[in-house]
């Protein structure tokens, strides 16, 4: 007999969205998904710039069981993944579950409750807390000397501006990870000069980008197998294999094919031949997280658009100053600088069992047992949390892992058999000590600096093959948990 339990999901983007539908789908009709922001999305809402994409195949930026026929191309663009989460929540009937407008502040265990306090001072309780928070929204605000002289308009790219017109202006944007990339591209032609401050270049992956016409999208509705060719297809599910197997294997064959398609690209592509060498990197390809991009190389090389690789010396009122003196006049200044990716579900305090706070417990690093659980915490439970896979492929299918693998956990609580769950700290110990050391061995550690590192250079990120992920995701170890 399913016993019914409360629940609170904490974020509506991507994950949320999954929690909120799996717990439906489970019979579960107590339960909140509480969001801080204004509407759903996550990522999808905060980031709104122009050329906003995803770099996943659209059709395999879905959840599983919700493929969406009608993406106008192969790579989407951001609003439409907004709309395609809005869709789903009404087709999964969860809209009513969400509260928008509600930040979770403190999360507290209180023997044998969470205890959660909102910003506005209200109280509710759970037996299990959901954290589906997110990992990049929490912004980089970069301490560049002179900031607030500037004359001009500056912003951060996950804080667009809409009432700053880009038209003929001097647009400079500082920053190349792929938000920078997306945004150079879309403005090389808006802009009457644009200038791309990067402080370390970026191997660029060539990919090819399509619309989808009208009769496409038909064939798609009306033949939903056309759409599983993409996203259950060997072209896709070989590619992040692939992928995987050379980020864990730096000296592997399959390192050596992206190292070369990048390169191939760089040389190819850009035709300038000191162009080509301020545009090339100097640390291994996919040590950040790899640019994919059908246009980067071509922006670059219009008349009006100046790459500048090199230290920024400080803001000016009419521009940025380099540090070897060049000065560029601006109008616009757009930080694409990224986020901090240590945050997670912080500033909300969490405070677990017998003192156990979630700040202390991340003192040296952000961690989870398997990404998803924490000791000291029982029925806390993450969805992309800490250590989880990243790279250039759906973080929905590493969330659907997830849920698989804490439903799992949950399932003797629901059945009434047990009324908390934990990973022992002996496991979660093991796991993250194996889990360092294989880090420092993947091309994340293979010398460049990026997000995916934590404070001491080491990656945050799981270093064991996607194969090797989805074994463990698909059945929990019973002897590392400790049901109560
Ligand atoms: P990012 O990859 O962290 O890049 C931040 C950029 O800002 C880097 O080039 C960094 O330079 C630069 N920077 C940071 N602080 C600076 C400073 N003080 N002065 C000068 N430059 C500074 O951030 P992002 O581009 O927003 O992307 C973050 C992640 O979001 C991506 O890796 C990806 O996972 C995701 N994303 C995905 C897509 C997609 O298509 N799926 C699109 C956009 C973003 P250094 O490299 O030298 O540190």
């Amino acid at each position: 007999m399913t016993a019914k339990r409360r629940f609170i999901v904490i974020g509506a983007g991507m994950s949320g969205i999954l929690a909120a539908i799996r717990l439906k789908e489970a019979g579960q009709t107590d339960f909140v998904v509480y969001e801080k922001g204004s509407s759903i999305g996550g990522t999808w809402r905060e980031n709104r710039y122009p050329g906003l994409t995803c770099d996943v195949p659209a059709h395999c930026y879905t959840y599983s069981f919700a493929p969406h026929a009608d993406w106008s191309a192969f790579y989407a663009p951001g609003p439409e993944i907004k709309a395609y989460f809005e869709k789903v929540i009404d087709d999964f009937a969860v809209r009513d579950f969400i509260w928008l407008n509600h930040e979770v502040t403190a999360c507290e265990w209180d023997g044998s409750r969470w205890q959660v306090t909102l910003a506005d001072g209200a109280q509710d309780s759970a037996d299990i807390v959901i954290a589906a928070s997110g990992v990049l929204h929490h912004i980089n605000d970069p301490a560049i000397p002179g900031k607030e002289s500037f004359a001009g308009a500056m912003f951060h790219s996950a804080r667009w501006d809409d009432s700053v017109a880009l038209e003929g202006k001097r647009i400079g944007i500082i920053g190349n990870g792929s938000t920078g990339v997306q945004i150079v591209t879309a403005l090389a032609d808006v802009a009457s000069s644009l200038v791309h401050f990067q402080r370390s270049p970026q191997w660029v992956m060539p990919v090819q980008q399509f619309a989808y016409s009208d009769e496409d999208r038909a064939a798609f509705r009306a033949d939903p197998d056309r759409i599983d060719a993409i996203r259950f297809g060997d072209d896709y599910w070989n590619g992040i294999r692939r992928f995987n197997s050379a980020i864990v294997d730096p000296d592997s064959p399959a390192m050596r094919e992206i190292e070369e398609l990048c390169s191939r690209n760089l040389e190819e592509s850009v035709r300038d031949p000191a162009l080509r060498e301020k545009l090339r990197p100097n640390y291994r390809a996919a040590c950040k997280r790899l640019i994919y991009s059908w246009s980067y190389y071509d922006a670059v090389q219009k008349p009006d658009v100046d790459v500048e690789v090199g230290q920024i010396e400080r803001v000016e009122p009419e521009g940025i100053r380099m540090k070897d003196g060049t000065f560029h006049p601006l109008d616009v200044i757009v930080l694409a600088t990224g986020f901090r990716a240590d945050r997670f579900i912080r500033p909300t305090t969490v405070k677990g069992a017998e003192g156990a706070d979630l700040d202390d417990f991340w003192k040296e690093r952000p961690t989870a047992h398997y990404a998803v659980t924490l000791p000291g915490f029982p029925n806390f439970f993450m969805l992309n949390g800490p250590t989880g896979p990243v790279g250039n492929f759906s973080l929905i299918d590493i969330a659907e892992r997830q849920w698989d693998y804490l439903a799992q956990l949950m399932e003797p609580i629901l059945q009434g058999e047990a009324r908390t769950v934990e990973p022992t700290a002996e496991a979660h110990a093991d796991y993250d000590r194996r889990r360092t050391e294989a880090a420092r061995q993947t091309i994340f550690g293979s010398g460049c600096t990026s997000w995916y590192l934590d404070k001491d250079g080491v990656p945050l990120t799981w270093p064991w093959s996607y194969d090797a992920f989805a074994e463990a995701m698909a059945r929990p170890v019973p002897e590392e948990y400790r049901w109560a």
